[in-house]
């Protein structure tokens, strides 16, 4: 475990903090194990998830998407090990994916990186 994982923080919400602050919408949503931000993925137009661990210096994050246990540490673009996070692990299960609803454009396929 490294010191970039803390299993204690509860996700910042269900959706991306900034794609929600901005009106805009996602792909996948990913975790920040240090402080439980929860920010688009990189396949999202605005990739908020790794903005945050580059700004923020927390370079874990752990997919919030149902079914996903993986971590990524995105200071050395791999994959990492990680303990169980304080719950919830996911974002909820009745929440579409892209999301959030009514703010995904008929195009979105289009606009994915
Ligand atoms: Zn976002
Ligand atoms: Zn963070």
């Amino acid at each position: 475990m490294t010191a970039a994982i803390d299993p204690s923080v509860p996700p910042s919400g269900t959706g991306c903090v900034e794609c929600e602050e901005l009106g805009g919408w996602w792909f996948h949503l990913r975790r920040c194990a240090t402080c439980g931000h929860v920010g688009c993925c990189d396949s999202s137009p605005s990739r908020h998830a790794r903005a945050h661990a580059a700004e923020a210096g927390h370079p874990v994050v752990r997919s919030f998407e149902p079914g996903e246990a993986w971590f990524w540490d995105f200071s050395a673009e791999r994959a990492v090990r990680g303990p169980e996070l304080a719950p919830p692990r996911s974002r909820p299960t009745d929440q579409p994916a892209p999301g959030p609803a009514g703010r995904v454009p008929a195009d979105w396929r289009s606009r994915l990186h």
